[in-house]
């Protein structure tokens, strides 16, 4: 079965896309648990990081830190948590490689590493406008 990251790779389900090449997408993270809270995957779905070819990983964290420069240009972010959940046992919850670029902007965000979900409180409008910012801050 397809996880819900192909799904979004595949454009079968919406989501609010900052960076795509030929192997790499990056997006906003639903929940959100700080402001520009991305995800980046390969587009080829590798299960977790024991599996994927180094080559690919070596250019996914070459993305990842392009994005990370620009969300903290896009929010002015401090500092931000660089973090990848391998395996049931360490939290991995949608079974396609990913990094987790989470921004930290300090009071309030402490707690955040138990990934805060804030999708109750956005609306699709504040997506549009996070996602944009990021695409901006890129070029
Ligand atoms: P993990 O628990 O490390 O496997 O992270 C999976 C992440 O995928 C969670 O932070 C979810 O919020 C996020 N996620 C799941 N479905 C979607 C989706 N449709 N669009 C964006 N993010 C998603």
């Amino acid at each position: 079965m397809s996880s819900v990251f192909s799904k979004i790779v595949q454009r079968e389900i919406p989501a609010y896309i900052v960076y795509e090449d030929e192997l790499v997408m990056a997006f906003l993270d639903i929940t959100q648990a700080t402001k520009g809270h991305t995800l980046v995957i390969p587009k080829e779905a590798y299960e977790n990081i024991f599996v994927m070819p180094e080559a690919l990983a070596s250019h996914l964290f070459g993305v990842a830190t392009k994005i990370a420069k620009s969300i903290q240009k896009a929010f002015h972010a401090p500092a931000l948590n660089i973090l990848s959940n391998n395996g049931e046992m360490a939290g991995q919850s949608v079974f396609h490689f990913h990094v987790h670029l989470i921004p930290r902007y300090g009071k309030g965000d402490e707690n955040v590493l138990i990934l805060a979900n804030h999708q109750q409180q956005l609306t699709q409008e504040d997506y549009k406008e996070r996602a944009q910012k990021i695409k901006e801050a890129l070029s």
